[in-house]
């Protein structure tokens, strides 16, 4: 089967009947107004487009679609462009529209008693944990850039965050869509029922699929009582592979309300209090793991505080941990979440970084870092990795950043060898090329290359299914469609 590669670009008749649907405001072809939609904070994805669309309101986007499609145009969505892949950022041939949808921000719906929040999906994330917070309830779904991404980004790319452990990804958080298809169809599946067993479970197509099938406009969304009270921990481990039976017993004392288990080693720490204002080593001395720990608790009584004293006498007990801080006030808990939220910031100002957000089995995760670390250092002397992230999930966030004195261009010019040997050892250990952030413009090749043969074939027949024109977001997630 064949897809047809879309081939049109945009004339002044096309233009001007897309002015029509959106509005002349809306319909940005100045290069400067454009370029926030073209360029992603971290400058890695730059992109040339004939036109970036903000449509209103769910029929505006459809009628944009219709457009498009009949005219086989390629239609790159865009929400909040805080994605770490390039998804969202259109390529440099100046043949493809960027749909932004962050004019779609209204709350539809809430049902504090439902559990659920119906919103668009321009809304930030931020705004849809305050829009639960309203009515007393959480939306646990929480990244480092909550105040940019927008839900429908999150939707899009199967968001995950710190709050996954205890709450799942947005898949989990997801109860129902609002999606209009390549050829302009809305979709309505603004399912609130929790149990609803009608047939295929469409939602699921959508969530983690960066904008390949359609564009997402609304979601009801899952809402979760507000946990009264939060104990936070940093502690000091001997080795990463504490980290396992430290997580096994902070789960067995805490039980679902153990909400976040992060790792961080001792270079990072470094680079945060060297670099993030405000931020300071809470220990007195230096140790070579951290693991950051946070135990919700149901009522105000004091009892998260106490299983996270239990945990540390336990764990110190057994030498799972060295030494440990607990946070007395909401004011010290920021301080430590700083130390974990300040991590992007704080690798920049050390030179070139290549990323790779990674799962493997959680047992597996020491092992995981040695080997890797040893097949990288043996591509390049001297640089400094560095294995952090979500150890409860299993997601390991493997940045490499340059030796000290290596010029930024003759590390960038290893990027390729060094990501194909992380790559490589993950296939070892049985994980996934991409956790969280998904694979974009920038893993395409990978995904070709690991994924499981059949179920790649069944991903393009979906998208063939779906987008016949080929016109949602083409070379993204799938290499050649
Ligand atoms: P965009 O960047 O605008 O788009 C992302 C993808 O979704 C693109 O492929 C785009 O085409 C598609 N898309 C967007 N909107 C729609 C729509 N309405 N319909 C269909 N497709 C759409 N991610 C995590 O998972 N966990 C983290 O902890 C995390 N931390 C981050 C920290 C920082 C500092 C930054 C900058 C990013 C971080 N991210 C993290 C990555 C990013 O924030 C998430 O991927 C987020 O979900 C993207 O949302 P967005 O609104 O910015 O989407």
């Amino acid at each position: 089967m064949q897809q047809k590669a879309p081939t049109s670009r945009i004339d002044d008749t096309l233009l001007s009947q897309f002015r029509a649907i959106v509005g002349p405001a809306h319909a940005v072809v100045d290069p400067d107004q454009q370029m926030p939609y073209l360029r992603e904070w971290r400058d890695t994805y730059f992109g040339v487009s004939p036109l970036v669309v903000r449509p209103g309101s769910v029929d505006e986007v459809s009628q944009v679609l219709a457009l498009a499609n009949a005219n086989r145009l390629p239609v790159v969505p865009q929400a909040g462009n805080t994605g770490l892949v390039g998804g969202q950022i259109p390529s440099d041939a100046n043949t493809e529209i960027v749909l932004s949808v962050e004019r779609l921000n209204a709350v539809r719906a809430v049902d504090p008693a439902g559990g659920t929040l119906t919103v668009e999906a321009g809304m930030t994330l931020a705004d849809c944990q305050t829009a639960a917070d309203d009515v007393d309830r959480l939306f646990p779904l929480s990244l480092p850039s909550e105040g940019s991404c927008r839900i429908g980004g999150n939707i899009a790319t199967n968001a995950g965050g710190v709050g996954v452990l205890a709450y799942g990804n947005a898949r989990q958080l997801v109860m129902g869509l609002e999606v209009v298809l390549p050829d302009g169809r809305v979709l309505n599946d603004l399912n609130t029922l929790k149990k609803n067993n009608t047939g295929y479970d469409l939602k699921n197509l959508f969530i983690g699929s960066e904008g390949t099938l359609g564009v997402i406009t609304a979601a009801v969304l899952r809402l979760f009582p507000k946990p009264a009270e939060k104990a936070t921990a940093f502690v000091a481990i001997p080795r990463l592979d504490s980290a396992i039976d430290l997580l096994g017993k902070a789960q067995q004392l805490a039980g679902s309300n153990l909400t976040a288990f992060e790792f961080i080693p001792r270079i990072v720490l470094e680079f945060v209090t060297r670099h993030v204002s405000g931020a300071r080593d809470p220990l007195a001395e230096i140790y070579p793991w951290y693991a950051l720990i946070e135990i919700s608790g149901p009522k105000p009584d004091g009892q998260a505080e106490q299983t996270m004293q239990t945990l540390l006498e336990t764990a110190a007990e057994a030498g799972l941990i060295l030494d440990g801080v607990v946070a007395g006030s909401i004011a010290q808990s920021r301080d430590l979440w700083k130390l974990r939220e300040g991590i992007s910031e704080a690798q920049k100002p050390e030179g070139r970084n290549i990323k790779h957000d990674v799962s493997v089995p959680i047992a597996a995760i020491p092992d995981f870092v040695s080997k890797v670390n040893a097949a990288v250092l043996n591509i390049c002397p001297g640089a400094r990795p560095l294995a952090l992230g979500h150890f409860g999930d299993g997601n390991v966030h493997y940045n490499v950043v340059q030796p000290i004195d290596m010029d930024p261009k003759q590390f960038g010019a290893l990027g390729p060898n060094i990501s194909a040997a992380v790559y490589d050892v993950v296939a070892q250990f049985g994980g996934a090329i991409s956790a969280e952030h998904g694979i974009g413009q920038m893993k395409t090749d990978v995904l070709a290359q690991t994924k499981d043969p059949v179920a790649f074939d069944l991903m393009r027949s979906i998208k063939m299914l779906l987008d016949p024109n080929g016109i949602m977001n083409p070379g993204k997630v799938l290499n050649n469609l």
